[in-house]
């Protein structure tokens, strides 16, 4: 069998067998290192997605391959009942990167990290102001899982049509908007809860001043402030490990989710809390089989030090104000770029034209891999190990594509 044929039985099982809720592009990928990826013909992709995110470290990365393969050999899971190697070290380290006196509690994805996160506000609404108190203010065009209850905490109201009756509680309001969120926070909101930059909505950025305006309502109103960092966390935006610790929003969140780049594309999430508040969870409040396990744990600690050792933060902050650069000159030189966004490695470039996804699949033919966030938006996350080279061969193709369009 030719590497074509594989992709061919591949795409047929595909279609065949998997329940058709994602409309996959047309490439099949075997192999991948640091920033880039290999398909089943052995065609070399540059990779701007990086797993939407998850893989900071780039693929491949040997300090994750060695810790996974030790402790596969060691240990691969005795459930949450007993105490295992690498969880507790790794809770330690979380709560070093985030500062103060907080504890962890380990989840298996982004969605679960936040179903955690609005299980402990609620419980701690109950506790601290009385029952009823368990509304959640969310923005609109936020993104915060696929679940029921981050579905009904999503702000996106097309997303939730078809799933209805979610669970209720749940009010949206515009980002950066302060007196929409100071008139929805009521006596029965228990917690507040944004994303610093919202992703999957299009990567628009929290404003400083709102994000430092909720806290302080927050705190006024004796409120939690959830930050959802799922997808801004672990130095993808930048000089800091999470996005709300950058100089210009300095937030100081009651609770932080964490999950996509932990174990450099393994699966887990983590709720991270004030002490205070996570002492209202007593056993037997949440759980999970999987998390926290010894592998994945292992292979989170390995991530989290080679991010650090190789000061990939560093590396984002020079690459990724290099790739922003470049594209707010695309803006001023074409038509074709109304408005760049983001920070660090987490840049959109807004179009003019609903063009996102015909550009995202000519960047796939053009061994680029980048991807359409609906009909305007093209979003750039690579590994935090790309460089400036790769990024000029994005500009580059970006610049031939918006001044002549896609060649087919
Ligand atoms: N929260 C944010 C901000 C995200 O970007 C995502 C996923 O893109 C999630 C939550 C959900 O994470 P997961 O897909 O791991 O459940």
């Amino acid at each position: 069998m030719t590497m074509g044929e594989i992709y061919v039985k591949t795409a047929a099982l595909d279609a065949a067998f998997h329940m058709p809720t994602y409309a996959r592009k047309e490439a099949m990928f075997v192999r991948g290192s640091g920033m880039r990826l290999y398909d089943d013909e052995g065609r070399e992709y540059l990779d701007f997605v990086a797993a939407i995110g998850a893989v900071n470290l780039g693929h491949a990365h040997p300090a994750v391959a060695d810790a996974v393969d030790a402790q596969m050999r060691k240990l691969v899971q005795v459930s949450n009942l007993y105490h295992v190697e690498h969880r507790d070290e790794l809770a330690e380290v979380l709560v070093g990167l985030l500062g103060g006196d907080r504890r962890v509690f380990f989840a298996n994805s982004g969605a679960e990290a936040n179903e955690g996160a609005i299980k402990l506000a609620r419980k701690w609404g109950r506790t601290v102001h009385g029952e009823g108190c368990a509304g959640i203010v969310t923005a609109l065009n936020s993104f915060h899982g696929r679940t029921l209850a981050t579905l009904a905490a999503t702000g996106q109201p097309a997303k939730q049509e078809a799933f209805q009756p979610l669970p209720g509680g749940f009010t949206h309001v515009p980002l950066n908007d302060l007196r929409a969120l100071e008139a929805a926070v009521t006596a029965d909101t228990c917690a507040v809860m944004l994303e610093p930059i919202q992703g999957e909505g299009g990567v628009y950025p929290c404003t400083p001043g709102y994000l430092q305006d909720a806290e302080r309502l927050c705190g006024e109103r004796h409120v939690l402030l959830i930050l959802d960092e799922v997808q801004t966390g672990f130095w993808r935006c930048g000089a800091t490990a999470f996005a709300h610790q950058l100089p210009e929003y300095r937030a100081d969140p009651d609770i932080v989710t964490c999950a996509k780049a932990m174990a450099n594309g393994l699966p887990i999430g983590a709720v991270v809390a004030r002490a205070d508040i996570a002492d209202v969870f007593q056993p037997g409040d949440h759980g999970s089989t999987f998390a926290g396990g010894p592998v994945v744990c292992a292979a989170a600690l390995a991530t989290i030090g080679a991010l650090i050792g190789e000061d990939l933060g560093g590396n984002a902050i020079t690459v990724g104000a290099h790739l922003k650069a470049g594209l707010n000159q695309l803006a001023a030189d074409t038509a074709g770029i109304e408005e760049v966004r983001g920070t660090g490695l987490m840049l959109a470039a807004h179009l003019a034209e609903p063009r996102a996804a015909e550009f995202a699949a000519e960047a796939l033919r053009q061994g680029l891999v980048v991807n359409a966030i609906g009909t305007h938006i093209l979003r750039f996350l690579p590994p935090l190990v790309c460089g400036i080279a790769e990024v000029d061969t994005l500009l580059d193709f970006l610049h031939a594509i918006l001044d002549t369009g896609p060649s087919c």
